[in-house]
This record gives structure tokens, sequence and C-alpha cells, in this order.
């Protein structure tokens, strides 16, 4: 049987798994205990792509959204039994992304049903006109946890050209108050490239007027619609780390990364030498779990590698067994520096740039500055 990761090579199992399940996982009544070294039991996140749809065309946007739902998305009941397989493994946090979730007629039904079933819910939402004021107080009253809106710059004329929607900023910074109008925490998403880099101090200024909860970083990773040329050079990688860690310490929102896993080593450096600000990072495929729009399970939203579909198999045997969730767990199959630098285990670089530069999930990240020791 052949490795569906990317060849035989990367595969530490040859056999699909099985030998790991008899091995190692006992199953009591609804839930699946797995004792496997080294392996988390959950991932922090599971995210889903409720849908693909939206009515705007960001420049960075990772789907290549259109107007149009796609006639495969799943389906109410199929979202609910996402929720119930999320529920069951006690994840802590149910993320809901696009496209633009608000393109479902069954949003609020799927918001009240994670609520119901005890599943933190957070939403990232299109600020088009389909995101007023009532809908962002029915969300709070359906249970939804908090509002995620995308801030690419600290001005109208930057936000929207990245954004492709003029009125898109004047509508995020409504959104912004209707959610604490309505007392729904908010987190503010911003997408670094080359064209807002130098926009970066005015935005922070920015965010510690506005009373948002969390802050998260998307560092690019070339997709449908985002050259290689836009990309952060290694050096300026690092330069925004110094920059969010030296954030971290005065303001009071948590400052998140996506995709910019050497954060982490940045601060773990910064520890060493005797201070301390938490990086909070996800992993593709060790910390985060990606669920498509029509139920395909992915290790990131950034990294197209399948490992299984929700519909036919629980995700939870998906996320502890599939070789493709199981390689990159281990860090001892990274290459290049990565695979020996000393911080591959808090690290291991985004595996979604690495694959997306150079077709290989386990080559070194391409935008690091740091030489192993
Ligand atoms: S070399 Fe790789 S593992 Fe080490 S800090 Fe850089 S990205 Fe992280």
């Amino acid at each position: 049987m052949s490795c569906s990761l990317v060849g035989d090579q990367h595969c530490a199992l040859s056999c699909g798994g099985q030998a790991a399940r008899n091995a190692s996982a006992i199953s009591t009544g609804d839930s699946l205990y797995v004792k496997l070294q080294g392996v988390e039991q959950v991932p922090s996140v599971v995210v889903w792509e409720a849908t693909q749809a939206c009515d705007m065309k960001c420049v960075q946007c990772r789907v290549n959204s259109r107007p149009h739902r796609h006639p495969l998305e799943l389906s109410t009941a199929e979202a609910f039994h996402l929720i119930d397989q999320v529920a069951k493994m006690k994840v802590p946090l149910l993320a809901l992304t696009g496209g633009d979730p608000l393109k479902r007629a069954d949003l609020l039904p799927i918001v009240q049903y994670a609520a119901r079933n005890g599943v933190p819910s957070a939403l990232t939402a299109s600020t088009t006109p389909l995101l007023v004021r009532q809908t962002v107080f029915d969300l709070k009253q359906s249970g939804l946890g908090t509002m995620a809106i995308g801030l690419d710059g600290s001005t109208p004329q930057l936000h929207d050209s990245f954004r492709g929607a003029q009125g898109s900023y004047k509508r995020t910074q409504d959104a912004i108050s209707w959610c604490q109008e309505a007392n729904l925490p908010v987190q503010i998403n911003t997408t670094l490239t080359r064209r807002n880099l130098d926009d970066l101090d005015d935005l922070i200024e920015l965010l510690i007027q506005k009373k948002i909860a969390s802050w998260n970083v998307f560092f690019l990773v070339p997709t449908a619609r985002v050259q290689v040329g836009e990309l952060l050079t290694a050096d300026q990688h690092e330069a925004v780390f110094a920059k969010l860690y030296e954030t971290s310490k005065r303001v009071n929102f948590e400052i998140k990364t996506t995709e910019g896993q050497h954060y982490a080593r940045f601060v773990a450096q910064q520890k060493a030498k005797g201070t301390k600000a938490p990086a909070k990072e996800l992993y593709d495929g060790r910390s985060l779990v990606f669920v498509s729009h029509t139920g395909e399970v992915y290790p990131s939203g950034f990294l197209p590698l399948p490992a299984g579909n929700i519909l036919w198999e629980p995700l939870a045997e998906i996320y502890q067994y599939s070789p493709v969730f199981r390689s990159l767990r281990d860090s001892s199959q990274l290459k290049g520096k990565c695979g020996r630098c000393e911080f591959r285990d808090v690290c291991g670089g985004s595996r979604a740039r690495a694959y997306a530069m150079t077709n290989d999930p386990l080559a070194e990240e391409p935008r690091c500055a740091y030489t192993p020791a």
C-alpha cells in the first residue's frame, strides 16, 4: 500500500496506521483514548471552512473564493455530525471560516448546535453588507464565543486595496463596534505582506485604541492569489517577530501567529535571555486540524495534503492515525536546517510554506533567518 502523504519515503507506517490502531487504541464507550508516545490527544483547534463562497475579492484569499456556494458543501446535518465529533474529542475550539460563513443560511443553527454541545466557537466573517449589527447580536445570542475580523492596514486606502472592496475599512470599524456593543470578544486577523509591512507600527497603535481580545498575524503562504514575491524575506520575518514580541509586553490583547511557527523559536530565545512573553502558535497537523467545505481533512488550510474525510471516517482517527498527520508530528523527519535545529520541537517551521515553495512538506522553512547551533 502506498503512502498518501508524498510517497513511502516520508511515511512512518506502511500499513495506513492499522498497526498503531491495533496496538495503541483503546475504545471505551463513546471516547477514543489513544496511547501513542509524543502524540497530542486532541488538537487545540478544529478549523472548519463552512463555505468557499464570499462576496469579497481579497488579494490574499486562500481559497480563490467565488460568490456561490459549492453544491457538495457539508449540509446542516453533516455540519452537526462534525460538531458531534469535535465535542466527542473535547477540542477546545471550533473556528468557522470561509469564504464567508455568513453566506450559509443555516449559520445561526450551527452556532447554536455547537453551544448546546459544549463546543466553544469562533467565526471569521467577511465585512460585506451581509454583516450587519443585528447579525452580530444574533450570533452572540446563539452562543458564539469570538468574532474574528480582518484588518490589513491602518488606513482605508491600504485596507480596501487588500480587500478589493471600497468601504471595507469602514464596515470593519463598524463590525468591531457592534461586537463590543454586543459584548462579543473581537480578534483582529492581519495578513502581512511586503505591501503593508511599513504600516505595521501605525496598525499596532490603531489596535491598541480598539478594545480587542486578540490579534492574529498571518504570514503569507503562496496560494491561489498570492505570488511568492509578496512574501516577507527571512530577515523581515525576524524584524516582525521582534516587533510582535516588544508589542506583546505592552498591550493587553493576546498576540498569535499563523504560519509563523518560528515566532515560537524567537520567543524561546528571548525567554532564554530571562524575559518572558507568551508565544501562541498553531502547528500544521500538530495542534491544528482543518476541515474543508466538503469534509476533507487537512493539517492546515494552507497545506493541501488530504488525510481523510469526516463523512467516511471519525475525525479522531484521521487526526491520530493518518500518515499525513503522523508524519508532520514526527520532527525527526524534518529536512535541511529544520531537521538539525535545536528548536525543531517548539518550532519546526511552516510546513505549509515549505510545501508551497518546494513541493515537500518536510523541507526546511524557506523564510527562517536562524542558523541552528
Ligand atoms: S531552522 Fe526551522 S526549526 Fe529552526 S527556528 Fe528556523 S524554522 Fe524553526
